[in-house]
């Protein structure tokens, strides 16, 4: 089996599909009826859709380099939690990935995490055993990426997003020396060939990175622009602390696209690791599907 990859400059990027989770589709779409959003999405009797959680990896041609931008749902769940979201973590995907791309778990040099929710941040540690007594990093060797600002957020979040923080995914970071922090409001990113950017209508200080590319970067979304469905500006997730600061944020990036031919990246299409879009005014659609899975 061959996994579809593209290039942006210097990297072979790819996306995979870590796990699986549902989550009820009236949050997922807002104020949009359900007779709009259901069509083409699978829901189930509880009404929840069905996203993938998704890791995109970017290996560098000269081996300096492995980013992973977010990491999954991870596998640290119970039975009875994994039950209310559907969850389904497929162990072993990520180390797959990397092997297919001529590289191992240990040559991962950088893990973006573009917030901390658990659907992003999870697959950052694991459990040493069953006795779920003591907890290790998954990528021990790599630099984690995490906006200050953000950090001091999942730290005390409000009690409307509070439930989206499992401090077991991330707060081991804090003493290991494998926490960067990014800073300010217009950060440098010493990634080579890797910029930031900052998105705040999900939630505080997500940090966003771009691929460069002479003729068309590739942009992870991050819960910006969550799945294909999420295109028009005005289908913002309920989850979403600041849903009008979304729908601005989700204009300017398509200026960004039109203006810098922008390829883009989801972290939870179902089909589509990203895609290639068409920019008409309000009216933005997948041009062409990129990175879709094989089943
Ligand atoms: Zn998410």
């Amino acid at each position: 089996m061959t996994m579809p990859t593209i290039r942006a400059g210097q990297y072979t990027i790819a996306s995979v599909v870590t796990g699986w989770a549902r989550l009820d589709g009236g949050a997922m779409f807002g104020v949009v009826p359900k007779v709009l959003w259901a069509k083409g999405e699978d829901c189930d009797d509880s009404n929840r859709i069905l996203l993938a959680t998704r890791t995109l990896i970017a290996a560098a041609d000269d081996g300096s380099r492995v980013v992973l931008v977010d990491t999954g749902v991870g596998s640290k769940w119970l039975p009875e939690d994994a039950e209310r979201y559907a969850v389904e973590h497929r162990e072993g995907s990520i180390r797959k990935a990397l092997h297919a791309l001529g590289r191992s778990q240990g040559d991962v040099t950088d893990v973006i995490a573009t917030h901390l929710h658990f659907d992003h941040a999870g697959g950052m540690t694991r459990f040493r055993d069953e006795t779920r007594a003591d907890l290790a990093l998954v990528f021990p060797g790599a630099t984690h990426w995490v906006h200050r600002r953000h950090w001091d957020h999942a730290l005390s979040p409000t009690l409307r997003d509070r439930a989206s923080f499992f401090p077991h995914d991330f707060k081991l970071l804090e003493d290991s020396g494998h926490l960067e922090f990014v800073e300010g409001d217009d950060p440098a990113c010493p990634i080579p060939g890797v910029e930031w950017s900052l998105s705040h209508g999900h939630t505080p200080y997500q940090l966003l990175p771009l691929f460069e590319d002479e003729a068309s970067p590739l942009f992870f979304t991050g819960d910006l622009v969550p799945t294909a469905s999420h295109l028009p500006p005005a289908w913002v997730m309920a989850y979403d602390l600041y849903p009008l600061k979304t729908l601005n944020e989700r204009l300017a990036l398509y200026e960004r696209v039109s203006a810098r031919n922008l390829r883009i990246a989801f972290p939870h299409d179902r089909r589509m690791g990203g895609a290639r879009l068409s920019v008409d005014g309000n009216r933005v659609r997948v041009e062409e599907p990129l990175l879709v899975n094989e089943h």
